[in-house]
């Protein structure tokens, strides 16, 4: 294993962080350190690669105004800022491990406008709230027929999500979430207010809202509001359900023909279901469990109708025996009846207020800090091609049964594989429209190890070593990852988030954040090239042409973002453990693995 870095020396000096802080409060902006209750709150996270991050300082501005502040004093002593809206970040993006953490919880109001000639309505969200807080102004007005593409999780960021791109469940028929955004404010690295729009006649300010539509959180400041346009369902209903279906082992041959089947589809644009792959160790008499999530826009009969429609492909029934051809054709017909006796026709207002959350309930509770467990992520974005689908969902399965065979004994391990259904509208659009890339996909898929016992971190990224490569060649563009399904050991991420669009986004950086102030691991780089900034395109061109890329082709090696994960192991914990044990108040001892005892204490 190699020498792991050691924690970077601090970029600012205590003594200006203390001044900071006498600073916030002065101004009455709420500000908790190491020790208070709310500090603690705030800080908390799932994921217990993260477990020792703690920021000496919490922020908790109530208004855009209490932002700009911030963002100004700790600009001017250098003092770094990370983000947190709904905290759901994978790789860490919103956990601190020094500077300033700013949570925007108290930014959480939402109002639904209705233009008064066209009857469009439109959603103005400040940067801090959830998904709950819009979908609960839609129930409380009782917007039937009217949704927001927003995420599936109503515990999602807002503002995380549309920076990102935003999958929703209704993509298939609206677009990504950040196709439906009007405008957007943020406090820049300036420590100004801007409102930019997709006309603005202004060339940077419309520069700013084509990166801020899928560059991913925390590259360019910090979004205090969004307007986002409400979308017209086809009625005042939706089918919306949830089957998991737990394949008894003699049916595990059948089962793959209709998944492979299922995938290769070309759904219409109304229906969207996600599939998760499941294997729990705990459970013993099956080998893998696929989890179905249906969203249908459109009504009950319809929804049947193209359930009812979709066959097992000839081709592949016919190299099979009779018996095996007739077992194909039983579990596929199984999972059809499944799919239509498990879903409800309601209206949006009710899907919105209990289904959504029903469906995702298992991922939501991951996501708690009250669920204290390991996780690593990795994810792929695919196309719907029968034949690439054969690949990876031999693999999937290959890979489940090695991971049975090695940690069946082993309490509470999870590897989970979860295809995200997209496309549809989202690829009516070219892959230079906005700064998220990949359009043209159909599933954008993420896998999950979790695990509660710290010393298999080896052997976990040991199986993320096996399967990553494997899955990754199978991209839409080998290596293409999707930013709000980050992976934080990512050797090329601006590359595999972006692809060409890279040197657009790296053009907008310079000129909103030149020195670079608002970055992370994962963020935009600062361009070495100096950019000439008359005209978008000619100068993304420029760039390209002596960074020597081809703007329109998104071309990788996958090898070139493969690097062992073993090597990270422990890496995370053992950084930040030199600057918490300088923070930590003594009576947290030992409380990211006993927090009962010590609050006992
Ligand atoms: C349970 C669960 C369900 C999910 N469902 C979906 C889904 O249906 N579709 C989908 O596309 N994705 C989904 N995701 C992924 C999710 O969209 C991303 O993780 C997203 O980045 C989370 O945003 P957040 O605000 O909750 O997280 P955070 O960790 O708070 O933020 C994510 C990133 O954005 C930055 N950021 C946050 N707020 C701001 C702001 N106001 N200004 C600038 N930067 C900011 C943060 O610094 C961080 O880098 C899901 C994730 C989970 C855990």
């Amino acid at each position: 294993m190699s020498e792991q870095p050691s924690t970077p020396a601090l970029p600012y000096h205590p003594e200006d962080m203390a001044a900071a802080i006498k600073l916030f409060r002065t101004k009455r902006i709420p500000t908790y350190e190491p020790g208070e209750d709310d500090h603690e709150r705030y800080i908390a996270t799932a994921n217990l690669l993260y477990r020792f991050s703690l920021p000496p300082c919490v922020v908790q501005p109530k208004c855009a105004c209490d932002v700009r502040d911030v963002v100004k004093i700790a600009k001017a002593r250098n003092i770094p800022i990370t983000i947190k809206n709904g905290g759901h970040s994978f790789a860490g993006g919103s956990t601190a491990q020094a500077g300033i953490l700013m949570e925007l919880g108290l930014m959480n109001q939402v109002s639904i406008a209705t233009d008064e000639k066209t009857g469009e309505k439109t959603a103005t969200i400040k940067g801090g709230a959830l998904w709950f807080h819009v979908y609960k102004k839609l129930i409380s007005e009782r917007l039937d027929g009217l949704v927001v593409n927003g995420g599936r999780c109503p515990s999602v960021g807002v503002s995380g999500f549309i920076l990102g791109g935003g999958l929703a469940p209704f993509t298939r028929s609206f677009g990504m979430g950040c196709d439906t955004v009007k405008e957007f404010s943020i406090v820049t690295a300036a420590g100004d207010e801007v409102t930019v729009t997709r006309n603005d006649s202004d060339p940077n300010k419309r520069a700013l809202f084509w990166a801020l539509r899928g560059a991913g959180g925390g590259n360019f400041g910090v979004v205090t509001e969004m307007k986002l346009e409400l979308k017209k369902l086809q009625s005042n209903w939706v089918m919306a359900g949830k089957f998991t279906w737990y394949v008894k082992k003699e049916n595990m041959d059948a089962f793959m023909i209709t998944m492979k089947s299922f995938y290769s589809k070309n759904w219409p644009n109304a229906m969207t279901i996600d599939s998760t792959w499941l294997c729990e160790t705990s459970k013993t008499d099956t080998e893998v469990g696929v989890r179905f999530i249906v969203y249908f826009n459109g009504r009950k009969k319809e929804y049947e109708e193209v359930i009812d429609g979709w066959e097992l492909p000839k081709g592949d029934l016919e190299t099979l025996t009779e018996a095996q051809r007739k077992n194909a054709l039983t579990q596929h017909e199984y999972l059809k009846t499944q799919l239509k006796q498990r879903s409800l026709e309601e209206v949006s207002t009710r899907f919105l207020h209990e289904t959504l959350a029903a469906q995702w309930i298992e991922e939501t509770k991951k996501a708690f800090p009250t669920n204290k467990t390991y996780q690593l992520h990795t994810s792929f974005v695919f196309k719907n091609n029968a034949e690439i689908f054969g690949k990876i969902t031999n693999i999937l399965r290959k890979e489940m049964q090695n991971f049975r065979e090695k940690f069946g004994s082993e309490k509470d391990t999870v590897f989970q594989a979860t295809f995200i259904h997209s496309g549809g509208e989202a690829n009516a659009r070219s892959r230079k429209d906005s700064a998220f890339r990949w359009r043209g996909s159909t599933y954008n898929a993420y896998i999950n190890l979790e695990f509660t016992d710290k010393w298999l971190e080896y052997d976990m990224r040991a199986v993320l070593d096996v399967v990553k490569p494997q899955l990754r060649l199978y991209g839409m563009v080998p290596g293409a990852t999707y930013v709000n399904f980050p992976d934080d050991r990512l050797i090329q991420h601006e590359m595999a988030y972006w692809g060409n669009n890279i040197w657009e986004l790296r053009r907008v950086k310079q000129i909103w954040d030149k020195d670079g102030y608002f970055s992370w691991a994962q963020g935009i780089t600062v361009p070495k090239t100096k950019v000439d900034n008359g005209g978008q395109q000619e100068a993304s061109e420029k760039l390209l042409e002596k960074e020597g890329q081809d703007f329109v082709k998104d071309e990788m090696d996958a090898d070139e973002f493969i690097e062992p994960e073993v090597n990270s192991t422990d890496s995370i914990a053992r950084q930040q453990w030199e600057t918490y044990q300088l923070l930590a108040p003594a009576e947290t001892y030992g409380s990211s693995i006993l927090p009962a005892l010590v609050a006992s204490q």
